[in-house]
């Protein structure tokens, strides 16, 4: 159906030009030419979901809350997913296109931030693909977290308006939109014998939602939805009224105080009111999302079916900003259907299901109460019933002692804990890694493991290896497919296939091409956009991700200071030439890790200005490290930095994304990284420093003294004192503070501890490079086993385990 060869594709594609935009050909600019493809596209989905109307009845839905989808680029990879890149390119090429100006034209939708909204959207692509029903639930953000940009080496954050043009993705769908309400107080009264709440005099926000399409790879009947909510004043009479009385402040004033909802990913929180703001959105895509889900539930089963509401819908909670689906559910349920309390908890409990992401206690969500009280009257009514009746829970089952009940607190300090609610609400809470899973049992939420014992599991994260392998590195991908046939697109455990090639030369050489010419790819892109110059024969090492102190950054920075000062002293201690990509933002608050992107552009002039140095040692920072430069990155890595302090990085994903590529990993024994070493045997992987088990002593039980590796080691002393020295001119007091993190504040992070054998470690992998064959074969072996980490895999076990959703087993498709 609908252009199956290139001459259909023009006319199709001419057509809609004329019609869409009422232009010609010749007229178009670029990004006219670009909306006609994706409106295009669009249609080809509204045909395929009309088939689908007719042809099934769904099944179980499964809903994503999550407060971010950092979903990259659409376009490339859905012509990929409808298998139509070839004829797309060639009919635009003959109409005198360029498919990549068009590529060009889109923007990466400033929707999250990290890893963490990256996993929600490779997650989509898995749901959609796997055939599950299975949609996300989000914030349409008007401005993401921030551009960064790198002025005199200093981040400054420019707004990301990544709306500026429109974004034609997206439809508004304004007749399904739903009234969120805030503030107000709540009465009870009696009604036919039954105590019922009335919300009144709240302050009601229109939710609409924005539709994005998910589309599977190679099967266009699973269309599944991407639904973000963006905040709107209910017109009523009243404002009218005021602006026609000539008060245009109050009319406009409380629009853009309802609009401010929406209006940023992570609106600043050292206010009180931007953390007020925060907690809106975090009740306002829940109470938007779950109002939806209920209606069409009704709709299509009527409201005697409530029991059976937990097998036809779940309800994933993707770290703790989404948790008030808990209690909201619960109000839906109790003051809008009449049902009573304990068969609503039922429903409510064995809906939910909640991942857990982090072990720093800073990253703990955690309101005031009389924020939250003020803000959501009834729910916190019902916060409060839910901990109530927990500790009923408690004693009845004489679990109750002290420790118990210190550690499970929903209320504590006068705040709410966010997490602790997650955990009670929900049947199902996993951590996204082994490692990270042990300790949420053994050390964060070791009393509720003992309560709730049989709630807690794993789910190691994946990553869709569809965008970041087979669309990001079509070389590698043709090499693969030339090999072992397509079908590991589909099912990435085939990628083992690949073993059989470990010891063919031949095929090894090619694999070191792809390489090559991704690392110029790579170069030619940062010459073209910031007039870098990279030497793709040197060996690239690169750590891109958040900056952090516990990702450690600054370790890394360390070792390359190092390397400098032993070419000061000896220029021929430079084997081969090397390349240090950093890329990542820093949040707008954090001075510290403000100071390390600092750092890293220093010590990057400091090379480049001594020219004998300069042609072996690059330093350089990549601007605005976002979804689209990851997949020139990834593929571009020989070197995979995954350094954090062992027990502090839940998982990781950027690790895997590299794996795939055939990097090679050199990395502790924290998060995935565990896992990675378990499939690609320990000879394949360079892995140093503490473990997590011996952080942790060191952390509960003292004993670390950074001062004794300080003394003890000239080497790591001088890059240290380089800190505070006149290393770097002009920088006076610039980096004291990094210097007092490992001195003065204990080095929390073991850099100092983890220096020696990091160093050892990355001079094994400098040695290897030497020999390309033996490096190559090791990249052979990583993308070989790399098939487990691709998210189809987790998805699946969320299906299994948790949601309880069947998916698609073997690979059928369905010609329409
Ligand atoms: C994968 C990814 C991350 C996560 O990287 P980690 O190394 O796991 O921290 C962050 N940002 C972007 C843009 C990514 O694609």
């Amino acid at each position: 159906m609908m252009f199956m060869d290139t001459e259909a594709f023009k006319e199709a594609y001419l057509k809609k030009l004329i019609e869409g935009e009422g232009i010609t050909a010749d007229e178009a600019t670029t990004w006219d030419k670009f909306v006609a493809l994706v409106m295009l596209l669009k249609d080809k989905i509204s045909y395929y979901r009309a088939v689908n109307k007719n042809s099934w009845s769904p099944g179980k839905q499964v809903y994503y809350f999550s407060m971010e989808f950092l979903i990259g680029k659409l376009l490339y990879n859905y012509l990929v997913n409808f298998k139509i890149e070839k004829i797309v390119k060639e009919g635009l090429f003959e109409l005198g296109i360029n498919l990549e100006e068009l590529l060009e034209q889109e923007v990466d939708p400033g929707l999250g931030n990290g890893g963490l909204g990256r996993l929600a959207a490779c997650f989509l692509d898995s749901l959609a693909f796997l055939g599950i029903d299975g949609h996300g639930n989000g914030i349409r953000y008007r401005y993401g977290l921030f551009e960064q940009k790198i002025v005199a080496g200093n981040q400054v954050e420019a707004a990301d308006n990544w709306l500026k043009n429109g974004y034609p993705w997206e439809t508004r769908k304004a007749h399904k939109a739903v009234t969120v309400k805030f503030k107000g107080r709540v009465r009870s009264e009696i009604q036919e014998g039954r105590l019922v709440f009335i919300h009144e005099d709240y302050e009601p926000v229109l939710a609409v939602p924005y539709d994005v399409p998910v589309i599977s790879y190679d099967n266009p009947r699973y269309i599944n939805n991407l639904r973000l909510w963006s905040a709107e004043t209910v017109a009523s009479e009243l404002d009218l009224a005021s602006f026609n009385r000539g008060e245009f402040k109050q009319a406009t004033g409380f629009k853009s105080e309802v609009e401010a909802i929406s209006y940023i990913l992570y609106p600043d929180d050292s206010s009180r009111a931007g953390r007020e703001l925060r907690l809106k959105q975090e009740y306002f895509f829940v109470a938007a999302g779950l109002g939806t889900i209920v209606r069409s539930y009704k709709k299509r089963y009527g409201r005697r079916a409530f029991p059976d509401f937990p097998r036809r819908v779940a309800v994933h909670i993707n770290d703790t900003h989404p948790v008030l689906c808990i209690p909201e559910l619960m109000r839906i349920l109790i003051d809008e259907e009449g049902l009573g309390w304990d068969e609503a908890w039922n429903i409510t409990v064995n809906t939910m299901s909640f991942t857990n992401h982090t072990v720093m206690p800073e990253a703990m969500e955690k309101w005031p109460v009389d924020m939250l009280k003020n803000l959501l009257p009834r729910i916190f009514m019902i916060i409060e019933e839910i901990d109530c009746r927990f500790k009923e829970d408690l004693k009845a089952r004489f679990m109750d002692d002290e420790e118990v009940i210190q550690n499970t607190h929903i209320f504590k300090d006068g705040y709410v804990w966010m997490t602790n609610l997650a955990i009670i609400g929900s049947s199902s809470v996993n951590g996204v890694a082994h490692l990270h899973t042990k300790i949420l049992k053994g050390d964060v939420f070791k009393d509720f493991y003992r309560v709730f014992g049989y709630k807690f599991n794993n789910k190691t994260n994946g990553v869709n290896h569809r965008r970041f392998l087979l669309a990001a590195n079509p070389g590698l991908a043709r090499l693969i497919t030339e090999a072992i046939g397509p079908n590991w697109q589909e099912d990435a455990g085939e990628l083992k296939k690949l073993h059989v090639l470990k010891e063919d030369p031949g095929f090894l050489e090619c694999l070191g091409k792809v390489k090559y010419d991704n690392k110029c790819r790579l170069a030619a892109s940062l010459q073209k956009k910031y007039g870098l110059i990279l030497d793709p024969s040197s060996i690239f090492d690169v750590q891109v991700k958040r900056i952090h102190a516990y990702k450690r950054q600054l370790l890394n920075v360390l070792k390359i200071m190092h390397l400098y000062n032993l070419a000061l002293r000896d220029p021929e201690s430079l084997t081969g030439s090397q390349t240090f990509i950093f890329g990542g933002k820093a949040a707008p608050g954090y001075h510290y890790a403000k100071t390390v992107i600092k750092l890293i552009h220093c010590l990057s002039k400091k090379i480049a200005q001594n020219p004998a140095i300069s042609s072996k040692l690059k330093v350089i920072f990549i601007e605005n490290f976002n979804v689209s430069q990851g997949e020139l990155i990834y593929p571009a890595a020989d070197i995979s930095e995954q350094i954090s302090t062992a027990g502090k990085e839940a998982s990781g994903t950027g690790n895997m994304k590299f794996m795939l590529n055939g990097a090679l990993t050199l990395g502790t024994l924290d998060g995935a990284n565990v896992e990675i070493r378990e499939a690609v045997g320990e000879e394949n992987i360079f892995i140093f420093g503490l473990t997590a088990e011996e952080a942790l002593t060191y952390t509960h039980s003292g004993g670390y003294k950074p001062w004794d590796e300080y003394h003890s080691n000239p080497d790591l002393k001088i890059c240290v004192d380089h800190l505070k020295g006149s290393f770097f001119e002009d920088a006076g007091e610039e980096f004291r503070m990094l210097y007092d993190s490992l001195m003065i504040y204990h080095d929390e992070f073991f850099i100092l501890k983890d220096f020696p054998a990091y160093l050892a470690k990355y001079g094994e992998m400098q040695e290897l490079y030497g020999h390309p064959q033996e490096w190559n074969k090791i990249s052979l072996l990583n993308i070989a086993n790399s098939g487990f980490f691709s998210s189809d895999r987790t998805i699946r076990e969320y299906a299994d385990w948790i949601w309880k959703v069947h998916y698609r087993t073997t690979h059928s498709k369905t010609i329409i």
